[in-house]
């Protein structure tokens, strides 16, 4: 059964105990790694690269890194190769690591809650097009990320985005990655609580930590007060989602244990209300508990969803209260469930001060140096100091003069990012895909904004709240499970029988209303050139068969 907000919290899956000693876990006392990538951690903190890329990398070139800094510790500092162009997909699994790495690597910058300012966009936009040949990517984790990057040019790099307070400080690796937060905090008419304290808070207790630099796996999170659910709560390792306690006030809603890739697993409610001031102390039990508890043999069983799919979420609940909170959490209320399906914040809205937050889709995320500057130039000339990035590859002006409204969405058209883009524009997402990483199958960013273009064209009255996941390769980078249109990148037969790109096709998936993870359609995969027309195949007979209210995912 998936888990929703409905869930009770007994309900939550569960496996026995005991079943899985021997699993690397620190509180066991297994201090010997039981893998590569243990190993790689237990010799050297992955924080202490920076050193080594200022020192050494930067001066001599790609060549002198260290093999493990390349493919491990390099990531503790947002650092990945990318893909040697003109590789195919059917390649991806037969080659040994050092025939895919180039010699550029992808760079990702963290923006906790998607906060920027507009000096900082513009840095970000800058650095851009000077070291990053004008890539920059929105990702769904409210990030950017650069591809491109030489070695020489990291250091100078770090120096300009720290300059104006941004970092790439444990953007990727086994570590607390960026915590994301509601884009509207602070502002929303209807907010049920600003989540920023917390967030700022818990990034001076764990960024850069070395009591947090060596996890089992990755650590996501979220923090949201917004009733509208807005940072994919389901699908992180621990997330506070805004609720009122019929007794003590807004305050948050406890979930652990969700994750998508493989083995894809709904969050949990532990059933526990979180006043905002208390909220660092919680993230940094839980995030002990996986530390200590987490699985460490296997990296395919690494993230703490496994935990807590072993625990289950009342022995989860106990071991945060007894061994690490050491007090008791107050009982809570579920969240209710969002009156609206888009989560994006897309669109013009007036903000809690009278002003107003214009919201706007690039396609797929994609932007680009030169247009980010633009954007934060178009932001100040209307009035705004402020920006933030969503967990829909999407971004918002805030703060803007109502006088000023229409010439910033005005501005915004002619750099073609929609204000009232159309479903399949709003509603589609891809992941790095081909170009650049070197786990993909499929490409997927123009193929993600090609489709965009054509749906648009050939269903221009198609108005139903929709979402399609693009995913270059069977990770779920894009979040294919949660889609309403999941697309698995693969290697697919065509009519002639040729190897081709293409995709797995999962229905009926989604996040927030009714949460749950898509079908895969048995045997259904299409070819990449024949997407547009099975997509098209789908909605119109969605448009022809619906009844009364009936939403595409149902
Ligand atoms: Fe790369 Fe696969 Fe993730 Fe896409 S889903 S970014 S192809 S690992």
């Amino acid at each position: 059964m998936a888990a929703t907000s409905e869930t009770p919290v007994a309900a939550a899956p569960r496996r026995k105990t005991g079943r899985h000693r021997g699993e690397g876990q620190w509180a066991a006392g297994h201090f010997t790694p039981l893998n590569a990538n243990e190993q790689v951690k237990k010799d050297d903190d992955g924080l202490n690269v920076r050193t080594r890329i200022e020192t050494i990398y930067a001066q001599r070139g790609f060549d002198s890194i260290d093999p493990s800094d390349l493919r491990g510790r390099m990531r503790w500092w947002g650092l990945y190769t990318q893909r040697k162009p003109g590789i195919d997909g059917g390649k991806t699994a037969v080659l040994a690591p050092e025939e895919l790495d180039d010699e550029h690597f992808m760079l990702r910058v963290r923006i906790d809650g998607g906060r920027l300012t507009t000096d900082q966009l513009r840095v970000v936009g800058e650095v851009s097009q000077e070291f990053a040949r004008g890539t920059a990517d929105i990702t769904d984790r409210q990030n950017i990320q650069y591809h491109w990057i030489r070695i020489e040019d990291v250091p100078e790099i770090w120096r300009r985005l720290e300059a104006v307070g941004l970092s790439t400080t444990e953007a990727c690796g086994d570590t607390p990655r960026v915590v994301l937060g509601s884009p509207v905090a602070g502002i929303a008419e209807d907010e049920i609580l600003d989540g920023t304290p917390a967030i700022e808070e818990i990034q001076r207790r764990v960024v850069g930590n070395p009591a947090f630099s060596n996890l089992p796996r990755k650590f996501k999170s979220a923090v949201s007060g917004s009733p509208l659910l807005d940072v994919a709560h389901e699908i992180n390792d621990v997330s506070f989602v805004g609720v009122v306690h019929p007794e003590h006030g807004p305050g948050f809603d406890l979930w652990v244990g969700g994750g998508l890739s493989t083995n894809p697993r709904l969050g949990v409610r532990l059933g526990a209300w979180v006043p905002l001031d208390e909220v660092p102390d919680v993230y940094e039990a839980v995030i002990s508990v996986f530390r200590d508890h987490g699985y460490r043999r296997l990296r395919n069983r690494a993230r703490l969803k496994f935990l807590v799919a072993d625990w289950g979420a009342p022995k989860f609940r106990r071991v945060l209260e007894e061994e690490y909170l050491r007090r008791p959490l107050t009982d809570g209320p579920a969240p209710e469930q969002p009156v609206e399906r888009w989560r994006d914040h897309v669109g013009v809205h007036r903000q809690q001060d009278g002003r107003f937050y214009v919201g706007f889709a690039p396609r797929v995320g994609r932007v680009d140096g030169a247009t980010l500057t633009k954007i934060a130039a178009l932001a100040e000339d209307h009035g705004s100091g402020r920006l933030r990035t969503t967990a829909e590859q999407k971004m918002i002006v805030l703060d803007v003069p109502e006088a000023q409204v229409a010439s910033l969405v005005a501005g915004l058209e002619a750099l073609d990012l929609r204000i009232a883009p159309s479903p399949f524009r709003r509603g589609t997402m891809a992941c790095t895909g081909i170009e650049f990483c070197k786990l993909a199958i499929v490409e997927t960013k123009a193929r993600g904004a090609s489709l965009i273009d054509e749906l648009e064209r050939r269903l221009p009255d198609f108005d139903e709240p929709l979402t399609i996941n693009v995913n270059g390769c069977p990770n779920a980078c894009a979040r294919i499970q949660v889609a309403d249109i999941g697309l698995k990148g693969q290697l697919v037969l065509d009519d002639h029988g040729h190897q081709v790109e293409g995709f797995q096709v999962h229905l009926g998936g989604a996040l927030g209303l009714e949460a749950g993870f898509g079908r895969k359609v048995r045997g259904l995969k299409v070819t990449s050139a024949e997407l547009p027309d099975y997509v098209e195949r789908v909605l119109r007979r969605f448009q022809e068969q619906r009844t009364d209210g009936e939403r595409f995912a149902q």
